[in-house]
């Protein structure tokens, strides 16, 4: 028989892997899937990506909090009550001259304290391999293209070290107060692929 039909109705195989894994353990009765529920609602809604554009914005307004952070990004961050699982943290700045990607080209360490979930393309093979290769080209997929002069800085995370990119403050901000700025603040633009929105009026992204 031929192998030509499409596979859509089954999982692929890390997914199986997961679901069998999962039923294994709820079977043996050393996890409950409901409490999974909650853990994964808690980091995809309410540990999302806002602790980290809390974190920028008071790193925007604060210049001693700014350095702070710079020096030291898991204190700073974690004065915030925003902790993860005991990695460090390292806050890696934009400037006009360098831009900052973060990328784990080994599996998928992300900064959860900070940023929530991961989204699907930070685990997939082609954006783990190809951030480091040809950076500039995987930020013009994403819509983001820099000027050619400027440098293009790419870190990779690992379990014990996650990275934080702080993009730079958008001009005509000045008095916005920090939830106004935070509102300009993507999960993207902390992990690179993006920049901080342009300002609108009255505090609100153009
Ligand atoms: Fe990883």
């Amino acid at each position: 028989m031929s192998h030509d039909h499409d596979h859509d109705n089954e999982l692929d195989p890390f997914a199986a892997r997961v679901r069998a894994l999962e039923t294994i353990l709820t079977e043996k009765g050393l996890i409950d899937p409901s409490a999974i529920d909650v853990i994964v609602e808690t980091y995809e809604t309410k540990i999302g990506p806002r602790n980290g554009a809390r974190v920028v914005a008071k790193a925007w307004s604060d210049p001693t909090y700014a350095d702070w952070l710079k020096r030291d990004a898991t204190a700073a961050i974690a004065s915030m009550s925003y902790t993860g699982q005991g990695e460090h943290m390292q806050a890696v700045f934009n400037t006009e001259d360098t831009h900052n990607l973060v990328v784990c080209t080994l599996c998928s360490c992300y900064p959860w304290s900070v940023l929530g979930l991961p989204p699907v393309w930070y685990k997939a093979p082609p954006y783990r391999s190809r951030a480091v290769i040809d950076p500039r080209g995987v930020l013009e997929e994403f819509g983001l293209t820099l000027p050619k002069d400027k440098k293009i800085r790419v870190w990779d995370s690992t379990a014990e070290l996650r990275y934080l990119v702080v993009p730079m403050r958008p001009e005509g901000t000045e008095g916005w107060s920090e939830e106004q700025l935070a509102g300009l603040v993507s999960r993207d633009a902390m992990i690179g692929t993006a920049l901080a929105k342009k300002a609108g009026i009255k505090g609100q992204p153009a």
